[in-house]
């Protein structure tokens, strides 16, 4: 009975979050109430929207994907719709609930500190590593085979590499290296690029890795930091307490960011050699 009963409860809530997407989605759209002088006092109010911020980020970040949205809802073109934020507000989630079961709202809700001055992270602070799988699946790909569909190789200062076409991101490689070239002193950072696309799980979790979409960049990995390998690092109640770490210069981290990806660097759970193209995390409205 009680199995029974947990399972009616999940039943409404997606039944409850699924009308919440399609009632919206009639009545309103995103941009669509303009002032009218003529009111007529007998017709009913028209509902005044209000899009969530990072639905409106989303939306700006990706222009592309000429993505709508509702209240409570990201709208795909081909009229898929995703819900932005589920049951659970993302302030009463775990850590690991967040990283395992995230909605929209929680995806962006870490703020990444962009530019050359940032705070070392504080304890499971990784803005970027919240992410909905089916929200890159439905944009990149939904398998290896899909994925690949949508690569191009490029040259990325004397490396070949693998990436996607989709969001013009082969072009904004493409730029990062031309302007990353004016640099000669970089160029020891930038050479054996450690990896571009590769259909595989984050080590240690059931999760895609995001070089699974062909969108992240790992680049030289003789001068990079990863947290999993600071096995020095002392136990505290239980936990590694870790240590920053970074030896990659910042300016290559500006030019990755000027042109929409974040960099591994600014986690907790650092990883310097990783950048990824992670737009709304940038944009500013
Ligand atoms: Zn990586």
């Amino acid at each position: 009975m009680k199995i029974q009963l947990q399972g009616f409860v999940l039943w409404s809530i997606g039944l409850s979050l699924f009308f919440a997407c399609n009632a919206q989605e009639q009545s309103t759209d995103y941009n669509t109430n303009s002032p009218n002088s003529q009111v007529d006092s007998s017709a009913p109010p028209i509902p005044v929207v209000t899009i969530p911020i990072g639905l409106q980020k989303l939306i700006a970040a990706y222009p592309q994907q000429h993505f709508k949205a509702n209240a409570t809802c990201l709208i795909w073109s081909d009229g898929d719709t995703m819900v932005y934020q589920d049951s659970i507000n993302n302030i009463d989630k775990t850590f690991q609930m967040l990283l395992n079961q995230p909605d929209l709202e929680d995806q962006l809700s870490m703020p990444y500190p962009k530019g050359l001055d940032y705070p070392i992270p504080s304890r499971n602070n990784d803005p970027g590593r919240i992410r909905v799988e089916a929200f890159f699946l439905k944009m990149y790909g939904q398998n290896k085979e899909a994925v690949r569909k949508n690569l191009v190789e490029i040259d990325f200062l004397g490396s070949k590499l693998l990436v996607t076409k989709i969001n013009s991101i082969d072009k904004k490689l493409a730029q990062i290296a031309k302007e990353l070239s004016e640099y000669p002193e970089l160029k020891k950072y930038l050479e054996n690029v450690g990896g571009s696309f590769n259909w595989r799980k984050i080590a240690g979790t059931d999760r895609l890795s995001t070089h699974s979409f062909g969108m992240t960049i790992d680049i030289n990995v003789k001068y990079s930091n990863y947290w999993r390998w600071a096995v020095e690092d002392k136990m505290e109640d239980g936990k590694r307490a870790i240590t920053y770490k970074n030896k990659i210069p910042l300016k290559i981290v500006q030019i990755f960011e000027q042109n929409g990806f974040i960099w591994g660097g600014k986690w907790y759970h650092y990883d310097t050699m990783h950048f990824e193209y992670r737009p709304e995390l940038l944009i500013e409205l």
